[in-house]
């Protein structure tokens, strides 16, 4: 073990303390002017001109997106990766924290400088658009724009501290039904409902559900449910999302949910058009060496945490940084900025993300991901050890 990493992560501790006026204010600033996926322009150019400031190479529209962007620090390997989001909600604003991801990732790339200058290798910051509506890292991901890191971290906000959340599997379907309209009381027997099929696929999915496996999930709205009460609908459409804990039983669902749809279209005589969207969140699989040396970093700032929450993921969503962890060694850890229990996605958690607590979370989850950083670029062994985890892993899910 060098032992120059002790004074490197006490550099980065106190960088991390100076720089908090300058990362509270853009992290406030970009609170204050929420943008939708895809169209983070002011969050981009101010995200990269902080950085740009403080000598990183800044490549802009990386995967053809236009608010996507690489930041790199040094040269030659290892790549770290500080993957950042700063997308907004509809109505909400940063009701997710997306605000303090983007600032715990230049936080920590800032201050990781101090390990890249003395053992060399980069780090990299991502900016990854459009998590929220859109899965801009799954597009980024199918372009390589992971493919050469060795490592990439993530810390996304919540109301516990943990250092491995699980994120499960999601896959969108489409569904429509043609039927033929009528006379809803003058003529009903020349009509074909689809309404009633876009019903029956409804309560054949409730019959289903009690026989999936409880990490599972499905849920849907009816976008379309036809135009007046005394017409025999002729469209009906609807929105789904399959969800499961690992990528192989999505497959087994999606296709038991079908079923539903066909049934259903069976039963009125509707015609069922069916289309999965192309966009897939895979299942987040959380390297685990990488997690604990988190772990061991934010606990040295004096932060309670644990390892993981519980076995079995049961309060959970699903996150493009799934599909980072399928390609490279990855951790998605989520930090306490809000009252134990409190939502995601709500006016509550929005007011959290502007919090003081916020920012305190935000300078110790930067301080532990840059640790976490000077960890791997200080020690061949270190890294090794992370990159076999991932390799093992792949390998396992192949047979
Ligand atoms: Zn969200
Ligand atoms: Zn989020």
């Amino acid at each position: 073990m060098d032992n120059n990493i002790g004074k490197i992560k006490q550099a980065i501790i106190e960088k991390i303390n100076e720089d908090r006026p300058q990362l509270r204010e853009l992290s406030l600033k970009i609170h204050d002017n929420p943008e939708l996926g895809l169209h983070e322009f002011k969050a981009c150019e101010w995200l990269t001109k902080y950085l740009a400031s403080r000598n990183f190479v800044i490549e802009r529209e990386i995967c053809e997106m236009p608010t996507a962007f690489r930041a790199t620090y040094g040269k030659g390997q290892p790549r770290i990766g500080l993957l950042a989001e700063y997308d907004a909600l509809p109505g909400v604003g940063h009701a997710c924290g997306h605000n303090l991801i983007c600032m715990i990732a230049l936080g920590a790339a800032v201050a990781a400088k101090a390990a890249v200058d003395q053992y060399g290798g980069c780090i990299v910051v991502i900016g990854t658009p459009a998590e929220e509506n859109y899965g801009g890292k799954i597009v980024m991901a199918r372009k390589g724009a992971f493919s050469d890191l060795d490592a990439a971290m993530l810390v996304h906000p919540g109301s516990v501290d943990v250092a491995i959340a699980p994120a499960i599997a999601c896959q969108q379907m489409n569904v429509e039904f043609f039927g033929k309209a009528a006379h809803a009381s003058a003529n009903p027997d020349g009509g074909i409902n689809a309404l009633d099929a876009m019903i029956l696929s409804f309560n054949n999915i409730n019959a289903l559900r009690q026989q999936i496996q409880s990490t599972a999930r499905i849920h849907g709205i009816i976008t379309d449910g036809g135009q007046a009460a005394n017409i025999i609908p002729a469209h009906s459409a609807g929105e789904f999302y399959v969800r499961a804990a690992d990528d192989a039983y999505l497959d087994e669902l999606l296709q038991k949910v079908l079923n539903c749809f066909i049934s259903a279209g069976l039963a009125t005589g509707a015609r069922l058009e069916y289309k999965p969207d192309e966009l897939r969140y895979a299942s987040l699989k959380a390297n685990v060496t990488l997690a604990q040396l988190y772990l061991n970093n934010m606990q040295a700032l004096g932060r309670e945490l644990r390892l993981s929450e519980s076995s079995v993921p049961l309060n959970v969503g699903s996150t493009d940084m799934g599909n980072v962890s399928q390609v490279t060694a990855a951790i998605h850890p989520v930090l306490a900025v809000a009252p134990k229990g409190t939502s995601l996605h709500t006016v509550e958690f929005a007011v959290a993300a502007a919090s003081e607590k916020g920012i305190d979370g935000l300078c110790d989850a930067a301080k532990a991901v840059a640790m976490t950083a000077a960890d791997l670029l200080s020690s061949a062994e270190i890294m090794q050890k992370v990159r076999t985890e991932f390799e093992q892993g792949k390998k396992q899910e192949k047979k």
